[in-house]
């Protein structure tokens, strides 16, 4: 397993609520609504390329710590990411209240439904 992790220290603008991020270096998601921006292949090498919005769409708990799961709106990708210190619990339980209530992602009804905020 080839894991890179490359520090890039950098301060953005969230694109879906407009917070100031403060960046860490390892912060790529937007502490108050959670969402990303799909730049990376390997965490933190921005190489991606696709700069579709991520949306957090899952919650998972690994070690007594939260991890984010995102999905890229634009091309699909899935992606996982610890969740920093910093992060709204109050977003991080609203994902997870929204993804056990629509089931294990790509399934059932509601998957085509959510197109909204665009
Ligand atoms: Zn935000
Ligand atoms: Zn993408």
């Amino acid at each position: 397993m080839s894991r890179r992790f490359l520090r890039t220290v950098e301060d953005f603008t969230c694109h879906k609520c407009g917070a100031r991020v403060k960046g860490d270096g390892y912060t790529d998601h937007c502490p108050r609504c959670l969402w990303s921006l799909h730049t990376d292949v390997n965490p933190g090498d921005r190489a991606a390329g696709c700069l579709g919005p991520m949306e957090p769409v899952g919650v998972e708990q690994r070690r007594g710590r939260f991890v984010i799961v995102h999905r890229c709106l634009r091309c699909g990708a899935v992606r996982r990411v610890r969740s920093a210190v910093g992060d709204s619990i109050d977003a991080i339980l609203r994902v997870a209240d929204g993804a056990a209530r629509r089931g294990p992602p790509g399934r059932g009804p509601g998957r085509l439904r959510r197109r909204r905020e665009q």
